[in-house]
């Protein structure tokens, strides 16, 4: 039987020749899931990576080279669709794909902010519309519209669905995101409200004509279509264990811890972060996942502090042996903003305000004027 086999997770087709590729899952799981007799809708066929995903929330990385990506958002550019690109509120630099809008030519772009869930509730939704759409401008793409969802929570994802029929014209529909946006979350959440589960199944068995994707029937005879993610390598989830990316992902709104601070003094983020503040005296306000301890002490003793308490006071990381030196970098705040640290969250900062900041190295920082 050499029917070709396709991950339920991500689409990818299944191999179990090299664990760095897409698809690829261990020969007695393949064995196992063959040799099953239930029917094809009762099965599961998820690879490594899905599986993991699933079960512990734990990445690990997958070979999608750039070049497989960029003949996708190549072939999108070819089709005569509406993309819709997924990115992540928590973690918006770490999710945005810069240039999206050059690959895939003069396409309409639906940009839709998830995890809206996480900010707190007092934040003004028309802002951070605002805030999106400039941010989307900034990194060249011209969206047509906006859009803040929550896929595990089901926000807006009528409303969404809406927008997208409104913009669609009729054709085909190519939902782009980098990995862990929530993008598999979304379109579950979609088929799950067009459909019943023993559709998901079928669905997912649909290959792709360029690369492994998922294809969802739309009334019309056009699809809605699930494209691999890209992966960002230097987000903060690449370093930690499946343990510590539990700690440091965040499942409810994000709580704000705002400090009074004064020349010479740092926090420390757990082990992850350290701000040393420039200032004579000013303030900042920490969003990053709620129980995350934040430590403050003197800047004079913070090196001796961060060597002695590394993996204990400062955890996570808990494992300490291979986690990356911190390299510093110092930001300026011209306008109220925020520090980001891509994938642990942000401090945000008032005008004039000077921080140097230390992340793992191979961890992005970046500074942006402030989300809320
Ligand atoms: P994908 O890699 O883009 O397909 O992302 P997944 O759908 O696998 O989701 C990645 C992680 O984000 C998982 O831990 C999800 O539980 C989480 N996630 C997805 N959507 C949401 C959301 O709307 N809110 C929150 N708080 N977490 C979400």
């Amino acid at each position: 039987n050499d029917e070709k086999l396709y991950c339920m997770g991500c689409g990818a087709q299944i191999q179990t020749e090299d664990k760095d590729k897409p698809g690829y899952v261990q020969a007695s799981t393949l064995k196992k899931y063959l040799e099953d007799d239930g029917t094809d809708e009762e099965k599961e066929l998820f690879c490594k990576r899905c599986f993991r995903l699933r079960n512990y929330n734990e990445i690990t990385d997958v070979d999608v080279s750039d070049d497989d990506f960029l003949k996708l958002l190549d072939s999108i550019s070819d089709e005569d669709a509406l993309v819709v690109n997924v990115v992540d509120i928590f973690d918006y630099e770490g999710s945005v794909i810069p240039g999206l809008q050059r690959f895939v030519g003069d396409k309409k772009i639906l940009v839709v902010g998830n995890k809206v869930d996480l900010l707190p509730n007092s934040v003004n939704q028309n802002r951070l519309l605002n805030w999106l759409q400039q941010k989307s401008k900034e990194n060249g793409i011209k969206s047509v519209d906006q859009i803040m969802v929550s896929a595990v929570k089901g926000t807006n994802v009528d409303k969404l669905m809406d927008m997208i029929e409104k913009y669609r014209d009729g054709k085909d529909v190519y939902v782009v995101g980098t990995t862990n946006t929530g993008k598999s979350t979304l379109i579950n959440r979609i088929i799950s409200a067009r459909t019943d589960v023993k559709d998901l199944i079928t669905t997912s068995r649909f290959p792709g004509t360029t690369l492994d994707q998922i294809d969802i029937p739309l009334d019309d005879g056009h699809n809605l279509i699930d494209t691999p993610g890209i992966i960002h390598r230097y987000q903060l989830a690449h370093f930690l264990n499946a343990n510590d990316l539990k700690t440091v992902t965040p499942k409810k709104p994000l709580r704000p811890a705002t400090f009074q601070l004064r020349d010479e003094q740092t926090i420390f983020v757990a082990g992850l972060a350290r701000f040393d503040f420039l200032n004579e005296r000013t303030n900042a306000t920490f969003y990053v996942t709620q129980g995350l301890p934040l430590h403050r002490t003197k800047t004079s003793n913070a090196d001796e502090f961060y060597e002695k308490h590394l993996g204990d006071i400062l955890t996570p990381p808990t494992d300490v042996t291979e986690f990356p030196k911190f390299k510093s970098q110092i930001f300026s705040a011209h306008e109220k903003s925020d520090i980001v640290i891509y994938g642990l969250g942000w401090l945000t900062i008032p005008a004039g305000t000077k921080v140097k900041a230390y992340v793992p190295d191979g961890v992005r920082v970046s500074i942006r004027n402030a989300i809320i």
